[in-house]
């Protein structure tokens, strides 16, 4: 049986840190790749496991290089004939203090934590093998966002029949708006980082839905999940949750059991499917 293996995206700190470490502590049976854009800051974090006795391997890559993605992509299929569970942690937030200007905080946001996470998608899904999990980290802010659209937006965002191709060019319409200052008068709610999590939790459940009618024999299970309010560099330190905390739903939902049929396309929290 050929070895299996775990890509974590954004993994040399905060909650893709720990869902590295909690991978590797729980014996998972398999490689565990920590991922990041840096690979002297990849490289720290692999020798940080290291003195605690944990093994995890390192691959560069940087989502918002899609030339990263691709040579990522070919390492797995190469190594591994493709890749068993893929965790879409990476993700950014301006701090509330932040000085840029919203229409450059909505691009820069939505680049990262919509465009490059589809990117990683577009190249990694054909790579899921059978019985594979795919986590993307989202977040609760997502869904607090979806309810302060227009009515007309969250039909879509809440419709079976909404295309990626559809998604997308609503993201692109939230970033040509901000920029006129004009998202809120055309039913976007007045946050980039919230826009960013609505798209990408609906990403999910249309990638779902799609693998079921084009791989229904293959029992790949793709799930959108918040990890909580997690003490992180992004969160600040008045967070509730440790980052081992933090990783417990994305580690759940990558480790659902072999021939699990559910959760599929849904947004979980604290290890329970959310209503959206
Ligand atoms: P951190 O800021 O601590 O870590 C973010 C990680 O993403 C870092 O490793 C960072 O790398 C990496 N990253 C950013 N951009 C890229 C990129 N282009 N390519 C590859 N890696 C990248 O944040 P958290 O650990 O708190 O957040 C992890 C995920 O959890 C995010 O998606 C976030 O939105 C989500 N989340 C967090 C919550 C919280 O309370 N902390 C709540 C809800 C969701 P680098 O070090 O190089 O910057």
């Amino acid at each position: 049986m050929s070895t299996k293996v775990t890509v974590v995206t954004g993994s040399n700190k905060g909650i893709g840190l720990a869902i590295v470490r909690a991978l590797c502590q729980q014996h998972y049976h398999g490689d565990v790749y920590l991922t990041a854009r840096d690979s002297g800051r990849g490289d720290e974090a692999v020798k940080s496991l290291a003195a605690d006795g944990l093994t995890a391997k390192f691959h560069q890559l940087d989502i918002n290089d899609e030339k990263s993605i691709v040579s990522a992509a070919a390492f797995f299929k190469k190594t591994y004939g493709g890749v068993d569970v893929l965790i879409n942690n990476a993700g950014i937030a301006f701090k509330d203090a932040d000085p840029a200007p919203f229409p450059v905080q909505a691009e820069v946001t939505l680049k990262t934590n919509y465009f490059a996470t589809r990117d990683m998608l577009t190249h990694f899904l054909p790579l899921i093998k059978s019985g594979g999990r795919v986590v993307n980290v989202s977040s609760f802010v997502g869904a607090r966002t979806l309810n302060k659209c227009s009515a007309a937006l969250q039909q879509r965002f809440r419709s079976d029949d909404i295309t990626e191709e559809e998604l997308t060019g609503l993201m692109e319409q939230f970033v040509d708006l901000a920029k006129k200052g004009e998202h809120e008068k055309g039913g976007w709610a007045n946050t980039a980082y919230g826009t960013s999590k609505t798209g990408l939790t609906v990403l999910t459940m249309i990638h779902a839905r799609r693998l079921t009618k084009e791989r229904p024999h293959d029992g790949i299970l793709v799930n959108a999940c918040c990890p909580g309010w997690v003490r992180t560099d992004m969160a600040g330190p008045k967070a509730p949750k440790s980052p081992e905390e933090g990783a417990v739903t994305p580690v759940f939902l990558a480790l659902l059991p072999a021939g699990a049929t559910d959760p599929h396309g849904r947004f979980v929290s604290d290890k329970e499917v959310q209503p959206w």
